[in-house]
């Protein structure tokens, strides 16, 4: 069988459902990851990365460790060749390259071009809100449901599951205060004008980044299937830390030891979002019904 996980940026693909693509490729299921953009907005996270030269050459530096992070998770990857659009809440301020700004059609196309050489029984991507309110991730949602409706060789769509969910008035909300935020002069940095939205840097304020947290709200109801894949856990960790200059090794990912994580959430969860064939929930098996 043959699975698709789409995701928007490096790094994505090991953070959300890695468990569940090791578990399959491992089983000998072909397994492929479509990566929208190459992250070249994406800050350095990892302090001990944050090195002259590697800001200079993030997006060079970001396909190398894709490529390490698709070795280990033992998937094949393909870039989609988009540009990051960076992390702005309110859409206004993407930046006119990024490709929460290319028109639909045109990602679409790109990727029912994958699917049709390809030819995945399955594919995974975000929901409607993207997971976290990236626009990249949105769009990569909307990206992939069309392709999915295109190409009826798919039998079976899923979305990662979220237990706190993010719905698109909390989004459009933040956005507004981005856009406002932004028209206020910076004190101290001597600016006096709004953010240039062509920057792909402007920085989201912590304010802004805090009331997208505090206005979350718990909604898991969704979940209709749950992979037992805690063998994978140290697997899904190495693919982790091979996104070295996004994942601090002594950050919040791992905190909680791996065999700890197999007895807490021994299962990835995710939600059947369409299907072409008979499925009942809950299942335990992304290839259920084919
Ligand atoms: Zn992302």
């Amino acid at each position: 069988m043959r699975l698709m996980a789409v995701h928007a940026h490096p790094d994505d693909e090991s953070s959300r459902g890695a468990a569940t693509l090791a578990k399959y490729a491992a089983e000998g299921h072909e397994v492929l990851v479509v990566t929208a953009t190459g992250g070249e907005r994406g800050d350095v996270l990892n302090p001990a990365m944050d090195l002259p030269g590697v800001h200079e050459n993030l997006s060079h530096v970001r396909r190398a460790e894709m490529a390490l992070a698709a070795k280990t998770l033992g998937v094949e990857h393909h870039w989609l060749g988009f540009t990051d659009s960076g992390l702005h809440l309110d859409p206004g301020m993407v930046p006119r390259d990024g490709f929460a700004r290319v028109p639909l059609a045109e990602s679409v196309a790109r990727l029912v071009e994958v699917i049709e050489h390809f030819r995945p029984q399955v594919m995974i991507t975000y929901n409607e809100c993207g997971g976290y309110p990236h626009p990249d991730h949105i769009r990569c949602h909307q990206m992939a449901v069309a392709a999915y409706e295109a190409c009826t060789s798919v039998a079976k769509l899923y979305y990662l599951h979220e237990v706190v969910r993010i719905t698109p008035a909390m989004v459009r909300f933040a956005g507004r205060a981005e856009r406002l935020v932004s028209r206020i002069p910076r004190r101290n940095s001597g600016a006096t004008t709004p953010a240039d939205p062509r920057l792909g840097d402007v920085a989201v304020p912590g304010w802004v980044r805090a009331s997208g947290v505090l206005t979350r709200r718990v909604r898991g109801r969704r979940a209709t299937t749950h992979i037992a894949c805690g063998d994978y856990y140290r697997v899904r960790d190495r693919a982790l830390r091979a996104h070295a200059s996004q994942v601090d090794p002594n950050g919040p990912f791992f905190l909680v030891p791996w065999t700890w994580r197999q007895h807490l959430w021994p299962t990835e969860k995710f939600e059947l979002a369409r299907s072409r064939v008979a499925a009942t929930a809950p299942e335990t098996d992304l290839f259920a019904g084919l």
